[in-house]
Order: structure tokens, then sequence, then C-alpha cells
């Protein structure tokens, strides 16, 4: 039986990808210090192949038994969340994918690093490919997290070149589904909350900037393939399908059947003003594209939450 490490496994992504490796088989070594994810996201957990280690990445990892894959997810990564939590972001993404990096070395383990579309910044091309080198404020807010990544990045190739690691990066473009919190701040959480209670939703700036949803499981499919893969250059995974947030707060409201007014409210500095990724590489290399449409997502986000217009139906 193959066994897997997951950082960041009590998270939103984190969790979903516990659930899946271990429907393939695998034993699972679950590794988070509960910042931002939570004991609640893996408690349906009841398999005697899983183990959860509450442990901080940024302290050595130990790990006392053959392990074949390491999927470093371990980051805050909610703008909220990095925006509170700034130089904490920047340790996990240096000495956090350090450690997961000697991890993998120790153990002869492919690695997966699971980097962001925020490497392309506020891009100036569109879609993004991979080969875009991407448009950056290192010192403005989100400096913390694209820089995090961006280094981290730079990291897992000199793993891969200089030590001969099996090294794996994805840029991960927005995902969402079940288990996001309520209060994470993301867009799809905070819009499902606000027209489940009645608020109005807050729609940052004019709402013309665009964003491309993924859903859950299609991407976890996109992580696994592209680890066992032979790929070490980055690779996009996201859902190419493109939204303003203005349509994304319309479809919310539609799937939720929700009456819930719009409010405009100031956008946040350096929010990227588009965003959708190219997926020629991964639908060449990997086979993979993706299979679950936003109305599609969003409904059965809102049927594993309870509510929404199908479950009062
Ligand atoms: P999340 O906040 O739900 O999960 C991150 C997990 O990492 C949490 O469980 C948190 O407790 C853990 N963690 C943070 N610092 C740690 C540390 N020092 N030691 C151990 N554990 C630590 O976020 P998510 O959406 O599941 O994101 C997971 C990964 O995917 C992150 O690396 C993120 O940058 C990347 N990503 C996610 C998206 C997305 O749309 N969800 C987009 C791009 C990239
Ligand atoms: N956003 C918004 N209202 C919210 C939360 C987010 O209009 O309550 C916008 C945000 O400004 C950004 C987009 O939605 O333009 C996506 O934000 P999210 O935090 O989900 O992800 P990211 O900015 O990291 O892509």
């Amino acid at each position: 039986m193959p066994t897997s490490v997951i950082t960041g496994g009590a998270g939103f992504l984190g969790s979903h990808l516990c659930d899946r490796l271990l429907a393939d088989g695998h034993r699972v070594i679950c590794v988070d210090n509960l910042d931002t994810g939570t004991l609640e996201n893996i408690e349906h957990i009841r398999s005697h192949d899983f183990v959860f280690l509450q442990h901080d990445v940024t302290e050595h990892i130990t790990i006392e038994e053959t392990v074949d894959e390491v999927f470093h997810l371990a980051s805050p990564a909610s703008p909220i969340d990095y925006l509170r939590l700034p130089l904490q972001t920047l340790k996990v993404g240096s000495q956090g994918t350090h450690n997961a990096l000697g991890l993998a070395k120790r153990h002869r383990a492919r690695f997966l690093l699971a980097s962001t579309s925020e490497v392309y910044g506020d891009p100036k091309e569109h879609p993004q490919r991979e080969d875009y080198w991407g448009h950056v404020n290192p010192i403005g807010p989100r400096g913390v997290y694209d820089e995090a990544k961006r280094y981290a990045e730079a990291l897992t190739m000199a793993y891969h070149r200089q030590q001969g690691v099996d090294t794996h990066i994805v840029r991960i473009f927005n995902t969402y589904g079940p288990r996001m919190r309520p209060r994470d701040g993301r867009a799809i959480p905070t819009f499902i909350r606000q027209a489940s209670e009645g608020a109005p939703l807050t729609v940052f700036g004019d709402g013309s900037q665009t964003r491309s949803f993924c859903f859950v499981t299609d991407l976890i499919e996109g992580l696994i393939r592209l680890i066992r893969s032979d790929e070490h250059e980055p690779v996009n995974i996201g859902n190419p399908e493109e939204y303003t947030i203005l349509q994304l707060a319309e479809a919310v409201l539609e799937a939720m059947g929700s009456q819930s007014e719009v409010v405009y409210e100031a956008l946040p500095q350096d929010d990227p003003a588009i965003r959708q990724p190219d997926i020629t590489r991964a639908r060449a290399i990997l086979g993979w594209e993706p299979t679950i449409g936003l109305a599609d997502g969003l409904a059965r986000t809102l049927r594993a939450a309870g509510t929404g217009a199908g479950a009062r139906a």
C-alpha cells in the first residue's frame, strides 16, 4: 500500500485529497498545525490507514515509515488569512517548503508543491500560460503570499536540478467546494454565507474583475495525475471558464434562489483585474481537463452544506 504525506491536510483542499487517496487505497499521513484548517474537515475519516500529526511544517518533519508521495499544501491561502498571518505565510513558503522537500528527499518520494495563479500577480498576459513570468508587487499586501509561492517554486526546481528530487509544481487557480470556511473571506463562501443570511452580497470594486472557478474534485484529479507524471515544470490546473465577480454573485443568487441585493465595496489593493488559466499543458501532458461547470459546482457545494434552493425544495 503506497503512503502519501499531505501537509495542510486538514484544510479545504488537503482534506479532499485525504479522502480521495484513502478511497484509492493509500495510507495517508496528514500533517497540519490547524492555523487555518480544522479537525472538523477530517473528523469523518474512520480509516485505520489515516494518521493525523499536529505539527508546524516550519519545524523539521520526521516520519519513521516509508513515504512514497509528499503533497505540500500547507500555507494560508485566503487573502484575509495571509494578510492576518504575513510572517507565517512567508515562513511556511520558505522554511516549510525546505522541510517538506527534505522529507521527500530522505524518503526518495515524489513531491508536489501547491503553488498558485498568484505567481502571475495582476497579469498583463491573458489567459495565463506557464511560460508567463508574471507581474507581482513584492512589497504590496499580497506580496507575502505571492513571493512565498514564487520562492517555493524556485526552491522546488533547485531540489530537482541539484538534488535529483522527483518534484512537481501545480499552479492552482481559484478552487471551491464543500468545506470552505464561511468566513474565510474568499468570494464563493462569502457570497453563499451572505445569501443564506439574507444579507447583501459584497462585491469589491465594480465587479468587473474576472476569475475562473474550478470545482474541488476536478482539481484533486489534476494533482494526482501531476505527481505521478514525468513533468517537472509548473502546470496550471484550473477551469478556464471565466466570470466577472458580478456574474459570480448573480450565479450564487440564482443557485440559492435568493433575493439579496448586491452592494459595492472598495477594491482591495493589487486585486488582480483578470485571471484565466491556459490549460493546454495539463491537457497535453496529463490528459486532464475540468468536468464540472460553475452552476453544477455551486449546486454540489450547496447540497453538501444543506442550504440553497435545491435543499429547500
Ligand atoms: P486552507 O487554509 O483551507 O488549507 C491550508 C492548510 O495548511 C490549513 O489546514 C492550515 O492549518 C495548514 N497550515 C498552514 N500553515 C501551516 C504550517 N506552518 N504547518 C502545518 N500546516 C499549516 O487553504 P486551501 O484552499 O486548502 O489551500 C491549500 C493549498 O493550496 C495552499 O498551499 C494554497 O496556497 C494552495 N492554493 C489554493 C487555492 C484555492 O483556490 N483553494 C488556489 C491556489 C493555491
Ligand atoms: N471578492 C468580492 N467580495 C468578497 C470577496 C472577494 O468582490 O466578499 C472579490 C475579490 O476582490 C477578488 C475576487 O472576488 O476580485 C476573488 O477573491 P478571492 O478572495 O476569492 O480570491 P483571489 O482574490 O485570491 O483570487
